[in-house]
């Protein structure tokens, strides 16, 4: 029997490597535009964050998504990330 790969990806937050679907997606898409992705379909380039709030304030701090985007976060984005997480704190 061979074992499954599962596939690991970096928090941008804690930047601990964690099984892709307990993370939460952000992408951009090929038109620049960044959105969460909780489908983890979406086209574009991403990012992956804990569902914890800790991570997204470390992310905030660090401005680890500007860099990885190379472009500015709008606030919606992190607004969107912080609902996101709580639901999962809860
Ligand atoms: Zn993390």
């Amino acid at each position: 029997m061979q074992q499954r790969k599962i596939p690991m990806r970096k928090c941008i937050g804690c930047n601990e490597m964690y099984p892709k679907r307990e993370l939460i997606r952000i992408v951009r898409s090929p038109e620049n535009e960044i959105s969460l992705d909780t489908t983890g379909k979406k086209p574009g380039r991403g990012a992956y964050i804990c569902k914890k709030a800790e991570c997204l304030k470390q992310a905030v701090k660090t401005k680890r998504l500007n860099r990885t985007f190379s472009c500015e976060i709008s606030a919606e984005i992190y607004t969107a990330l912080e609902k996101e997480i709580q639901q999962y704190e809860q």
